[in-house]
């Protein structure tokens, strides 16, 4: 049977995580993967967590089943969270998925199951599993323009050029914050102009939020969704508990349409439908989590200290990184990281200079130069500066 089973390509990510897991060398400096670190380079399990893991574990009765949608408190406080009341909850229908990852694919799986011909709209830079989870629902991606190279901010009006080119029923997805790997992300400028656009042309957005917190806060973070989901009658959602509540290996997420009141029961049914066909049931413990902390003042209070603090130690490694950089290199080519937001940048080298910057400094970074600027520190900071610098002549 498996004998014309052709082998996967590797993935990129995981190939440099087994590489630098294998790697000797004292010095090494993980910029790939996209997980926070603390100073001293661990991911630690957020105070807040640990302590509604505690509660839960003391007071959890049963492990029975729930329903296919999951546990409502988890769905009601992330819709809070994402939608800060911009939409009355009757317009929206919402599942428990195992992380932001199975969200992205419940859309995508909703997409063709309302419209299998709808072309899904994608940044020509992009989180690299983006791509393949669309094709994998039988669905066809079409980049549009969105970084300009020279000068690492948005391609404003190839952006906006490109958009124009999508057809009513077209999909458009927008990463909410963070733009991974790119780091450049949308004014409130912008989001109007992308909203008034999407509303002429008849096309629904679909907001990927895998970083709502690390990049201006929980709120401006959220800005761009709650703008389109006030203005548009469509609207769908992924997002993702990994990186603001740290819970990576748990798997949270959420797949959420927000539609007209009138389609709400149909779309929920159909979510919990395309739920009960992969994994009936979204895994329990980490939503649970994430309710009991938004759910009590004093563990919502913690946790959003906590989360502050990752954000502004990223901000701080972004400023203190662009300034190195600027010194060592005597130019402003990499002034833009300190204006870019959440966890990566594409850093604009080539992949021969991603390769030198590897082999002869043991630094790792994803071949397209997108670097984790949660992965620096005070000891890695001036390094990288220098090995960069150096890699540049
Ligand atoms: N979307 C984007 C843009 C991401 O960067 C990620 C994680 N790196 C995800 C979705 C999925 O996250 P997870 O499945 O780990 O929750």
């Amino acid at each position: 049977m498996f004998e014309s089973l052709p082998t996967p390509k590797p993935d990129g990510i995981i190939a440099l995580m087994q590489a630098f897991a294998q790697d000797p060398r004292m010095g090494k400096i993980d910029l790939g993967v996209g997980v926070y670190r603390d100073e001293a380079g661990r991911t630690p399990v957020m105070r807040a967590v640990k302590a509604a893991e505690l509660r839960c574990v003391e007071t959890q009765e049963s492990k029975s089943y729930l329903s296919l949608a999951g546990d409502q408190a988890f769905l009601d406080a992330m819709g809070a969270l994402l939608l800060g009341g911009a939409v009355p909850a009757a317009r929206v229908a919402s599942v428990g998925t195992p992380g932001g990852t199975s969200a992205v694919r419940q859309i995508c799986e909703l997409i063709r199951s309302a419209r299998p011909e709808a072309v899904v709209w994608v940044s020509a830079q992009t989180w690299p599993n983006h791509a393949p989870v669309i094709a994998a629902a039988g669905l066809k991606a079409q980049p549009y323009r969105y970084m300009d190279p020279a000068r690492g901010a948005l391609d404003h009006m190839g952006l906006f050029a490109d958009l124009e080119q999508v057809c009513a029923g077209d999909v458009v997805l927008l990463h909410g914050c963070c733009h991974n790997p790119t780091g450049i992300d949308f004014s409130a400028q912008d989001w109007a102009e992308i909203a008034a656009l999407l509303a002429r042309r008849g096309a629904v957005p679909f907001v990927d939020m895998a970083y709502q917190g690390f990049g201006e806060g929980l709120d401006a973070d959220a800005g761009g969704l709650r703008h389109l989901a006030a203005r548009l009658p469509e609207v769908l959602v992924a997002a993702s508990c990994s990186k603001n509540f740290g819970l990576y290996r748990e798997r949270v997420g959420l797949a959420m349409a927000i539609v007209p009141e009138t389609a709400r029961a149909t779309l929920a049914a159909a979510l919990a439908g395309l739920s009960r066909q992969v994994f009936a049931f979204p895994p329990d413990h980490g939503g649970r989590v994430v309710s009991t902390i938004l759910g009590d003042t004093a563990l919502r209070a913690m946790w959003q200290a906590e989360l502050e603090e990752m954000r502004l130690r990223v901000e701080e490694n972004r400023r203190a990184l662009a300034s190195a950089l600027h010194a060592k290199t005597g130019s402003d080519r990499f002034d833009m990281i300190a204006q870019q937001r959440g966890m990566f940048s594409l850093l604009p080298l080539s992949p021969d200079q991603v390769a030198q910057l590897h082999a002869d400094h043991g630094i790792y970074m994803m071949g397209d130069g997108r670097a984790n600027m949660a992965g620096l520190n005070a000891y890695s900071v001036p390094v990288c500066a220098q090995a960069i610098a150096s890699v540049l002549r």
